[in-house]
This record gives structure tokens, C-alpha cells and sequence, in this order.
């Protein structure tokens, strides 16, 4: 037992597995033994590992400045050009990019980010932000705050009503739906819920609502079709900004660059993205922000003398490098192009166990998926606990997959966007052998 801390993790439980090397699709511990890593580690490592190019890119820019920081105004030639880059991409309009180090840190940016604005343009009273149970947003104090995750907040006493944090329902009509209703009364319902909420809070007090376009961590939760028109409106309605959380989404995830193109969001007003960003190859993160609002977090600024926020490592030029390439790879290899063709295969593929006794919904988008295992496959009724989802999870582990029990007992699928049809296959046939050993 070695003196790590480990995160997220049960601290009753010993070290479970020690991986060390990667290639492509696959890793490998300390025995040899192979996995599928159908998790892409924690739904970022898009292009595999051992990415030549990727390796290549690092050595060089170390070997050209290791180091160089952002404060000042003082910048470098391959933090400009990721910016450039992701300011084309984005659907953020006139997008300006504050570079970071992980996604709750860029949360947090984005949280600091919507004060100074609306500071700026005489409205500190708008500052709280709408969050949906089941999020997750990050760990950091104010990021945590706004995940919608109860292991996330139990014991930390989390500081929400400082922070402004208020909650909506999740967009799950699996779990959440009354019975007999329909999605579209499901919809119906939950946006009205969310409508009587800012009208309770009053909308001159609200700033965000904040959304993963389909959920990660708390189990891959695709609303249903209108969702995201319907909450639009009203959030236009009642001036309130859009918020896309693209930490786990962006970049070709859901068989398009962006969530929000998969689901219809127009114009979002912020985007965070981490992750796939960099192929997890070093640590960055990007809050982007609407051009109007930089605009007006000029005067407050200059009247200070600074805009008080950055990291150490904000626009790391190794990572900036990176994740530059990174970029041109997905453009160059069409990557987003083939994890929608991928996806499709993989969604089809993962439907599938439908059929199995165990499995209560199949649910995702592209490369992005969750199987659900049941108590009650007629009922839909959850197993008590989280046992059976760690139990299929080790199945996997046991057969050479890497998965992640999500939500409970629903188990994740986001492979690296390299991965083959012959590994999509590989993936089910131990899905299936490790469904069969937990049933
Ligand atoms: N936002 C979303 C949607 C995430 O999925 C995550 C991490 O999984 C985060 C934020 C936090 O990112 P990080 O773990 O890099 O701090």
C-alpha cells in the first residue's frame, strides 16, 4: 500500500490495479496483461495512447520552451494560435479563450468570469447559476458546488447559497418520467419546473444555467428530443446565459465537434472544454466567453490594473502545443467524421443487450454510451446500492475491458475515437461475458 490519497475512490479500498504502459486502444499492467480501455481513461484520451505525433509534439516544444507564463499580457506563438484555433471552432459567438488546467478550474474561471461581467455592467445582484441534479461540473470548492452528485457534497460542506447555486431536474425520462408520461410531457414538465424556478428567484438574480449537452460521469443522460429548444426559450426569455459544460462533449465525442451541435444548442453563451482538448496528453482547459462579455471586463480591469485571475500554468506552452496538434489531427484524420460513423456502429452494437435480463436501458450518442442494469427489467426499478455496477465493472476488468460503473450501476462506454469496428466488437463480446457473470 503506497501513501497516495486516492480521488474518487472508496478510501476502505486498497490499490486496485496498476497499469503501466499504453498503446492505441489498449493498456496494459504491470503483468502484461491487456485491456480495452473503453473508457478512453476518463473520457479523454481521444487519440489513443502512444500517439507518435502527439509524443513528437511534446519533446519538441519542450526542448523549445518548457515554460513560459501568461501573466502581463505576456504570451507565446503556439498559446495564439490554439486560441485562433478554438475561437474558429467553437459555436460561441466572437469567442475569446482563458486557458487553464482542468475542467473544475475552468468551471471556476467561468464562475469568477460571470461576477466580474455582471459586475462590470452594473447588475452584481445577477450572479447565481442554475445547475441540474445529476451534473458533474468538477471537485474544486465552487465547481463541486455546482455538480449535482451527492457523494460530491456529502461531508465537504460545500459553500451553495454563497455561491448562488440553485438546482433543476435532470433531463432523464428513464428514471425521472411520472408514469404514463410522455416525453414531450416530460419536457413539458421539467421546463416549467425550471421556469418556475427563475420566477421564484427572481430572473434578474440568475446569471447561468449551466448543462453537459449529454452527461458524463453521472451516466450518460441524452435528454429527449426538444429538450434543450424548450429550456432555450426560456432562458432567452428570461435573459438568463447558456452555459455548455463540453469538458466530457467536445470535440467529436457525440459524432460531432460539439454537444451542442448534437443536441441543438445554438449559440451558447460559454463553453468549457478540457479533456479531449489536449487528448489528455498534458492538462488544459479553455473557458471561452462570448466577445461582448470580454468587452466588458475591459474598463473594470484597466480601473484596477488587472484582471485578478490566472494560473500558474494558464496557457502552458507544452500543453498549448498539444493540444494544438491534437486539433489538427482531428481536422487532418477527419476523427469527428468517423466517431459519427463509429458511434452509429457502437450505439447499434450496445442496443444489443436490450434483450439481456439484466440491462433496464441502453442510452448515448455517437462514441458516448451507458448500459443500465435493473433489478426489475419489466419496472425499470434500480438495484439498492452501487455492489452490482462495481461487480459488472470488475467482470469487465476481469475479461481485459476498462469501464466505469456511472450513476450506480450503469456501466460507461467512450472509447478513444481511434478505436477499430474489430475493437467495438471486442467491447461487446466482454460487455456480454461480464453482463452474464453479474447476472
Ligand atoms: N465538467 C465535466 C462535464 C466533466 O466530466 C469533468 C470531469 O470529468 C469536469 C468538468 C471536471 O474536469 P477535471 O476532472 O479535469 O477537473
Amino acid at each position: 500500500m503506497s501513501e497516495i490519497i486516492y480521488p474518487t475512490t472508496n478510501l476502505k479500498v486498497t490499490e486496485t490495479l496498476t497499469i503501466e504502459r499504453g498503446d492505441g486502444a489498449y493498456v496494459y499492467d504491470t503483468e502484461g496483461k491487456q485491456y480495452l480501455e473503453a473508457l478512453a481513461g476518463l473520457w479523454c484520451t481521444s487519440l489513443g495512447y502512444n500517439n507518435r505525433e502527439l509524443i513528437d509534439t511534446t519533446t519538441e516544444q519542450m526542448g523549445k520552451l518548457a515554460y513560459s507564463h501568461m501573466f502581463g499580457g505576456k504570451t507565446h506563438q503556439v498559446g495564439i494560435d490554439l486560441s485562433d484555433k478554438l475561437a474558429a471552432m467553437v459555436p460561441v459567438e466572437n469567442a475569446k479563450v482563458f486557458f487553464g488546467n482542468s475542467g473544475s478550474d475552468a468551471n471556476d474561471t467561468h464562475i469568477k468570469m460571470l461576477r466580474y461581467y455582471f459586475n462590470a455592467i452594473g447588475k452584481p445582484e445577477k450572479f447565481k447559476i442554475i445547475s441540474r441534479e445529476r451534473s458533474y461540473h468538477g471537485v474544486t470548492v465552487a465547481a463541486a458546488s455546482l455538480t449535482g452528485l451527492p457523494p460530491n457534497h456529502t461531508n465537504f460542506d460545500l459553500p451553495f447559497d454563497a455561491l448562488g447555486v440553485l438546482r433543476t431536474d435532470a433531463p432523464h425520462y428513464y428514471r425521472n418520467a411520472l408514469p404514463g408520461e410522455s416525453e414531450d410531457q416530460f419536457v413539458d414538465r421539467i421546463v416549467n419546473n425550471l421556469e418556475a424556478l427563475i420566477l421564484a428567484e427572481g430572473a434578474d438574480t440568475i446569471a447561468a444555467f449551466i448543462a453537459e449537452p449529454i452527461t458524463g460521469a453521472s451516466g450518460v443522460i441524452v435528454p429527449p428530443k426538444g429538450y434543450y429548444q424548450k429550456i432555450q426559450a426560456v432562458l432567452n426569455k428570461h435573459g438568463i446565459l447558456f452555459w455548455a459544460d463540453e469538458v466530457i462533449t467536445g470535440f467529436g465525442r457525440t459524432g460531432n465537434d460539439f454537444g451542442c451541435t448534437t443536441m441543438g444548442i445554438e449559440k451558447p453563451a460559454m463553453m468549457t472544454l478540457a479533456k479531449q482538448l489536449s487528448s489528455a496528453y498534458m492538462p488544459i482547459s479553455a473557458s471561452v466567453i462570448r466577445g461582448d462579455m470580454y468587452e466588458a471586463m475591459i474598463e473594470p480591469s484597466a480601473k484596477v490594473g488587472v484582471f485578478g485571475h490566472g494560473y500558474t500554468y494558464s496557457g502552458h506552452p507544452v500543453a498549448a502545443a498539444v493540444a494544438l496538434k491534437t486539433l489538427e489531427i482531428y481536422e487532418r484524420d477527419n476523427i469527428f467524421g468517423r466517431a459519427a460513423e463509429l458511434g452509429e456502429y457502437m450505439q447499434t452494437r450496445l442496443r444489443e443487450f436490450l434483450d439481456h435480463p439484466l440491462v433496464g436501458e441502453v442510452r448515448g450518442e455517437g462514441m458516448i454510451a451507458a448500459v443500465e442494469m435493473v433489478a426489475d427489467k419489466q419496472t425499470g426499478q434500480p438495484f439498492e446500492g452501487g455492489a452490482v455496477g462495481t461487480f459488472a465493472m470488475q467482470a469487465c476488468q476481469d475479461h481485459g475491458m476498462i469501464t466505469r460503473a456511472v450513476a450506480a450501476n450503469s456501466l460507461a462506454f467512450c472509447p478513444p475515437l481511434i478505436v477499430t469496428v474489430a475493437q467495438i466488437d471486442e467491447m461487446i463480446e466482454k460487455l456480454g461475458l461480464a453482463l452474464n457473470d453479474t447476472l
